[in-house]
């Protein structure tokens, strides 16, 4: 489930992991006002949106929340900086894990070996 902001009246955020239909509910803040879902929030992104039309819906797509809601309902990953170099790390570890595995086979089976 995704994490909304909400934001009272007083300027106080609070932080909630709620399913996408209840996101705008009101919220509750430890000052005892009522808080409201902020534009959001799921990751801290600095810079300017550019609007575009999902190539998935065609829904026109005019912010962060509604490319983050966009991406859950239809099970895609959000484009992040840094996210290839991510996957490219961790392919890497997934095959060394899988050769050292293989090695460790190898060294096992040839143990049995009697030459
Ligand atoms: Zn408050």
């Amino acid at each position: 489930m995704p994490t909304y902001a909400y934001k009272c009246f007083n300027g106080h955020t609070t932080n909630l992991v709620r399913k996408i239909d209840e996101r705008d509910a009101p919220a509750s803040c430890w000052c005892g006002q009522d808080s409201r879902r902020e534009e959001v929030s799921y990751f801290a992104f600095s810079g300017l949106f550019k609007p575009y039309v999902s190539p998935v819906s065609g829904r026109e797509i005019t912010s962060r929340g509604a490319e983050v809601d966009e991406c859950l309902r239809h099970g895609k990953i959000i484009a992040e900086p840094g996210l290839e170099r991510d996957i490219s790390r961790w392919g890497q570890e997934q095959r060394e894990k899988a050769e050292a595995s293989v090695d460790q086979a190898v060294a096992s089976e040839l143990k049995h070996l009697d030459f």
